[in-house]
């Protein structure tokens, strides 16, 4: 396990902390984003990540790593089966959520619930996360160094469902995922994968964009039918 007064640089200590999980390192978005997140690794990696899911629930009710905690209600970590195969990733907790402990409520949430009903799934068959735990304020987008901090419980939660697909709902959560600034309608409709290629991510748009949006919907559905066939494929 690595410990926080190792000699090694943030960089090399942050992959060979990953490695040791059996993780592959995300993609950084290059130039200054990297460089504002050395910081922010730094302080992530200041405590190992706990080992089991109520160790990690418990590490994440109490996280200060980041600015967010202090504005927060609760931490929201995330629901449903923990070992789901479907794991749906969203970008970070509302206000309704904020109060609630739980992501994915609301009009958006019932909306996530009607396209997990679409291919026959229940919300608790799958497990749903937010790349962050805190909600920022006024719902602002992660900034690079919360989702940095907050990047290692989100990874963890991978490992420890071990899912056999992500949703990537929402260009926030497809960016960070897969680090890139491409829009969500460039990055849906291709093929990604996390974890060495053994984890297939679809990217699809946000429940909350649909409600604003909803002749979308017929985009999602396609997302949601490539996401399927993915899984169908991996069953047999
Ligand atoms: S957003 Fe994540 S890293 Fe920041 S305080 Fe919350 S749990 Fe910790």
């Amino acid at each position: 396990m690595i410990q926080a007064n190792d000699k090694m640089s943030g960089d090399a200590r942050r992959r060979a902390y990953l490695n040791a999980l059996g993780i592959d390192v995300w993609v950084p978005r290059g130039g200054d984003a990297a460089a504002d997140t050395d910081e922010a690794e730094e302080a992530s990696l200041a405590q190992p990540v706990a080992a089991d899911w109520d160790g990690l629930r418990s590490q994440v009710a109490k996280c200060t790593l980041c600015s967010l905690h202090k504005s927060r209600t609760q931490t929201v970590f995330g629901v449903g089966s923990q070992s789901a195969d479907w794991m749906i990733v969203g970008e970070a907790p509302g206000a309704e959520e904020d109060r609630r402990g739980e992501p994915f409520v609301g009009r958006a949430g019932k909306l996530l619930d009607e396209m997990l009903r679409a291919v026959g799934l229940q919300r608790n068959a799958v497990f749903i996360a937010n790349i962050l735990k805190c909600r920022p304020p006024n719902n602002r987008d992660p900034l690079v160094e919360e989702a940095s901090s907050c990047r290692a419980y989100l990874e963890r939660q991978i490992e420890l469902a071990a899912p056999k697909l992500i949703l990537a709902v929402g260009r926030v959560a497809a960016q960070h995922l897969l680090g890139s600034d491409a829009p969500v309608g460039r990055l849906r409709g291709q093929k990604h994968y996390l974890n060495a290629g053994q984890l297939p991510v679809v990217v699809t748009y946000h429940p909350a964009y649909l409600l604003r949006s909803p002749t979308q919907k017929r985009k999602v559905w396609q997302d949601l039918c490539v996401a399927r066939q993915i899984m169908q494929r991996s069953d047999q």
